[in-house]
């Protein structure tokens, strides 16, 4: 039995070394083989030289490296193509997960369990902006979407084999991996823990990231949004006619009352909700294009003991 480690790391030159220690003195000892699998998504900090130290003295340890950097979830589906294991492990670099709930994880796949999420019962050192938010965005995307995604979970799992190499073969670009995780099925539970704070340097997920990142999940896995439009249409008409026929009865009731009045705030209002659906059906648009293009997800610039 053997276990990969799949770690995405963006200028994390702080942490891959204290993450390989401890990773290393878990699982030595256990029973099962593993291999730990950093994925340098284009880093321009010194990064790359230290996982190249780490893998020249540890066979354990394999690089791969990107031209430049493309995000998170591509660094892990990269891992994920290239790791050899029967279990897959997803973690991040900064020991928030700690390493020996990964243990923990095997156990439940050792059971049968075919996903195994973590989830967080508590996130030190994260603003309350991020842990409220993250709140809100998880419940507004599971009333949205049909395939549910759970609570308090993160990029923190452990896969089977043949769930990881599904993901991996999905040919969809900009991939919401707590979504597809979720979306495959098999049997699926969950191993609680504690999230530590990030031990070396400061969040690599600008709220940029995060904002693109949420925007996938809900143009991956919710057509609810492009809904919106025709309710909204229908409501709007609705009110188009209740006005004209208000306007029409104060007239005839001699009360007189100027339809400009009437019109200006009305059609602000729908140009307004106009652009915001034609903005929306232009994420999806945008998203299709993606597809259609077919550029790869990432770029691979070095490979070390791969
Ligand atoms: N990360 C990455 N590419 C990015 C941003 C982040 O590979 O563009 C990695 C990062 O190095 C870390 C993991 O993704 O291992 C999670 O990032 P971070 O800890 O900064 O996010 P947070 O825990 O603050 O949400
Ligand atoms: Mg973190």
């Amino acid at each position: 039995m053997k276990v990969s480690v799949v770690v995405p790391c963006y200028n994390e030159e702080l942490s891959v070394e204290r993450f390989y220690r401890e990773a290393t003195a878990v699982f030595s000892g256990q029973a099962f083989d593993y291999e730990l699998i950093f994925v340098d998504d284009g880093s321009s900090d010194n990064t790359f030289l230290k996982l190249d130290e780490l893998a020249k003295a540890d066979a354990k340890v394999k690089v791969l490296s990107f031209s430049r950097n493309f995000g998170q979830q591509a660094a892990i589906i990269c891992g994920f193509r290239a790791s050899t294991g029967d279990a897959v492990v997803e973690m991040d670099c900064d020991l928030q997960d700690p390493v020996e709930v990964v243990l923990e994880m095997v156990k439940r796949f050792e059971e049968g369990f075919e996903v195994v999420h973590g989830r967080r019962l508590s996130r030190k050192g994260e603003s309350r902006f991020k842990k409220s938010t993250a709140k809100a965005y998880y419940k507004f995307l599971n009333k949205i979407t049909t395939s549910k995604i759970p609570q308090n979970t993160g990029d923190f799992k452990l896969l089977s084999r043949r769930v990881c190499d599904i993901i991996c073969e999905l040919s969809e670009k900009g991939k919401y991996l707590r979504g597809l995780e979720s979306w495959v099925g098999f049997k699926q539970t969950f191993v609680d823990f504690e999230r530590h704070a990030r031990q070396e340097g400061e969040t690599k997920y600008t709220l940029k990231k995060m904002v693109r990142l949420a925007k996938d999940g809900v143009i991956s896995f919710s057509e609810w949004p492009l809904t919106l439009s025709i309710k909204f249409g229908i409501g709007f008409s609705a009110l188009s006619v209740i006005a004209a026929i208000v306007l029409a009865v104060l007239n005839i009731c001699g009360v007189y009352t100027h339809p400009l009045y009437y019109l200006f705030p009305f059609n602000g209002l729908i140009g307004g909700l106009l652009m915001v659906f034609k903005g929306i059906s232009d994420m999806y648009l945008h998203k299709t294009y993606e597809q259609v293009k077919a550029r790869p997800e990432y770029v691979i610039d070095k490979k070390i003991n791969l």
